[in-house]
């Protein structure tokens, strides 16, 4: 079998579209281009029916019922959507919020903005795994905190937190949970009623579904969930989003939910292996690697490692056939060292000098072999340039 360049090992960043997800779109493109909220005519009723049909299959991933999803145009907004609508809607003085130090921006940002109104926000300093736990939590609780946010898988590391036993500790004491799942939807078990979840922020684009469309599962029962809305307008998705629908992604998502409910676990089993073949083939070529994120509480797909004496994008420009992430690109809007990495106690120099591998659906095991060889390859020749 012939190796295709380049080799695409960066499925935390965004993953491409399953052509069985892109057939079940097309005729969203054309012939059914209609409103969902047109209640008059066929155009409509056809939009309708598609979004509900896509509604259930994403329900249907995570345990929950149709109406408690909430669709939007990504897990960014569905985190602003929860914390900043969940926190407004529990407005008190100093209202405190507790969340993590390595969330994605998309919690972070709207966690800085609560603080300009007032809000007080602690950040906890997960172990040197990646792991918070569910008693670190417990003990940043106060009479006054009114939400919770931990990520279930890191988009960095990997790491898989314990987002049951922190749901426990947050309904003991009647506080919201809020988890970005978005890394976390088809690698890992997710059921939100199961795992006693009231929030729980969902990416179609890193499940090979669309980008610019996701979803927001917000608890109907047990409590039942009020939030502030953010977009205000037509009143759609019962007034928590308004604004038209993406139909035709939103049935990409649904899609992409069936494809996840059928063959995840098998992918995940599969995609694996091939992460952990990775490793020991690095490992076996490359000089004084060591691994971020927990040894067995990981994504199926991700590998983030370091490699002393070789700056990730120096690595990079000389093995310009391999997509992955650096640890000072990972936002790539901006070109600060990780700070996912900098809060597991890793130096700068080292948060630079680390790789994210990213596998997925589409990862064979001639990709992961040759990119294996090539890291070697691009490390060995930045390494020789280097002054000693
Ligand atoms: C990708 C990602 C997001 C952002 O999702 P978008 O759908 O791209 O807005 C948020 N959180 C995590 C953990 C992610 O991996």
């Amino acid at each position: 079998m012939s190796l295709k360049l380049p080799v695409y090992l960066d499925y935390h960043a965004t993953t491409p579209v399953d052509p069985r997800v892109f057939e079940a779109m097309r005729p969203y493109f054309s012939e059914h281009f209609g409103n969902a909220a047109s209640t008059s005519h066929v155009f409509g009723w056809r939009a309708e029916a598609a979004v509900t049909k896509a509604r259930e299959a994403l329900a249907a991933l995570v345990g929950a019922n149709p109406r408690e999803i909430v669709f939007t145009s990504g897990a960014t907004e569905s985190n602003n959507l929860a914390i900043l609508g969940a926190a407004r809607a529990r407005h008190a003085p100093h209202a405190h919020v507790v969340t993590s130090a390595i969330e994605h921006r998309a919690v972070l940002d709207p966690c800085r903005r609560l603080e300009s109104e007032g809000f007080a926000v602690t950040y906890l300093t997960p172990d040197a795994h990646g792991v918070t736990s569910a008693s670190a939590v417990a003990d940043a609780l106060t009479e006054r905190t009114v939400l919770v946010s931990v990520m279930a898988a890191n988009n960095e590391i990997g790491t898989l937190n314990p987002v049951a036993e922190i749901a426990r500790v947050c309904k003991e004491r009647g506080i919201l949970f809020h988890t970005d799942a978005a890394q976390a939807l088809g690698k890992i078990p997710l059921d939100v009623h199961a795992l006693g979840l009231d929030l729980v922020s969902l990416s179609a684009h890193k499940v090979c579904g669309p980008k610019g469309v996701g979803a927001l599962f917000v608890r109907a029962v047990n409590p039942r969930v009020r939030l502030d809305p953010i977009v205000f307008g037509g009143g759609h998705e019962r007034g928590l989003r308004s604004g038209t629908l993406d139909v035709t992604g939103i049935v990409g998502f649904g899609a992409a939910a069936e494809i996840v409910r059928a063959e995840g676990e098998a992918e995940a089993r599969r995609v694996s292996a091939l992460r952990d073949r990775l490793w020991e083939r690095l490992l076996s070529r490359v000089d004084g690697l060591s691994r971020n994120g927990h040894p067995a509480a990981c994504h199926p797909g991700n590998l983030n490692v370091t490699i002393p004496d070789a700056p990730a994008d120096a690595v990079m420009a000389e093995a310009r056939d391999l997509a992955v992430s650096s640890g000072s690109a990972c936002t790539s809007a901006e070109a600060a060292p990780s700070h996912v990495l900098l809060a597991l106690g890793r130096t700068r120099v080292e948060a630079e000098a680390s790789i994210r591998f990213g596998l997925g659906r589409f990862t064979t095991q001639e990709e992961v072999d040759w990119a294996a060889d090539e890291v070697a390859r691009a490390v060995a020749k930045v390494r020789a340039r280097r002054p000693r």
